[in-house]
């Protein structure tokens, strides 16, 4: 039996799956993750650019970045496998995706119930007064952007140095302890409090299906099973294997 088909049968015997999704699944939509060779993050170091001490120090240094990364994520579409999840919400298997990913590509591939752990960047907001801006109606044409009070805006999404939001904290780790399957797709889930949400699944109970190219620490401690490919391969081809077991049982009615 292939790892697809024992990863369709274990899906369509789950009663509660949800998806944790990390920045290799968007890899193949062009957007870097923190380990691939070139691209935005061989130019800045994450850990200094997208720390907060660093935004509050220089706002205007670190925009630089995060005017190159709004292009990256704004030029980006959905691919395969942001489209695979959005087909099992649809056919009512996922109940829930938590995404570590601020780039909204869940949502425009049609995904509904999605908890954005670090935020994301569909809007800007001023840390002084609290006031949001929607991402469309600010231009960024002078650095850094401003709000009205006068102050630096920023990215509404989590820098290295802050803390979870409260509410996408609460849901995550609910969803979590509540769910028979979990999906860990593009991410190395090592860094807390991310890295908590596998552990607690498992000590739930729960079926843990890994897909990354890559070995992680959940590949040799935690993952039930690990399908070493990358995810706009791994997830249509499980999703033609439900097909599969669906006709299957047609034919035996
Ligand atoms: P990570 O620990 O989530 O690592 C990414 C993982 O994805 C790696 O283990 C890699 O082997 C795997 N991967 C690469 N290509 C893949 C593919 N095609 N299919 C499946 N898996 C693949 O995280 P990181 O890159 O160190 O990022 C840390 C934080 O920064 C996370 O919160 C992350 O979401 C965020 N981030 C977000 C974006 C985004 O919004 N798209 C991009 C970069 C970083
Ligand atoms: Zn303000």
């Amino acid at each position: 039996m292939t790892l697809y088909k024992i990863a369709a049968e274990r899906i369509a015997r789950s009663r509660h799956l949800i998806a944790l999704t990390g920045a290799g699944i968007s890899v193949e939509s062009g957007i870097p993750d923190f380990r691939s060779p070139g691209g935005l993050w061989s130019k800045y170091d994450p850990m200094e650019y997208g720390h907060i001490e660093s935004f509050r120090r220089n706002p205007q240094r670190v925009w630089q970045m995060l005017l190159e990364m709004d292009g990256l994520l704004l030029g980006a579409d959905p691919n395969p496998a942001h489209f695979a999840l959005a087909d099992l919400e649809k056919r009512g298997l996922l109940k829930t995706v938590i995404t570590q990913n601020v780039d909204s590509l869940h949502q425009r591939a049609g995904s509904v119930n999605v908890i954005e752990f670090h935020g994301h960047n569909r809007s800007l907001r001023c840390d002084s007064c609290g006031k949001r801006y929607s991402r469309k109606d600010v231009l960024l044409a002078v650095m850094p952007p401003c709000c009205r009070c006068g102050l630096p805006l920023r990215p509404d999404f989590v820098f290295f140095g802050e803390s979870i939001p409260a509410t996408a904290h609460g849901e995550a780790m609910l969803a979590a302890e509540n769910c028979d399957m979990m999906l860990i797709i593009g991410t190395s889930a090592s860094v807390a409090p991310a890295s908590f949400l596998p552990t607690s699944a498992k000590r739930g109970g729960a079926y843990l299906l890994e897909i990354n190219p890559d070995q992680t620490e959940l590949s040799f401690h935690l993952s039930d099973l690990h399908i070493a490919e990358p995810a706009g391969k791994a997830l249509p081809a499980i999703i033609e294997e439900l097909d599969q077991l669906g006709s299957e049982e047609t034919k035996s009615c």
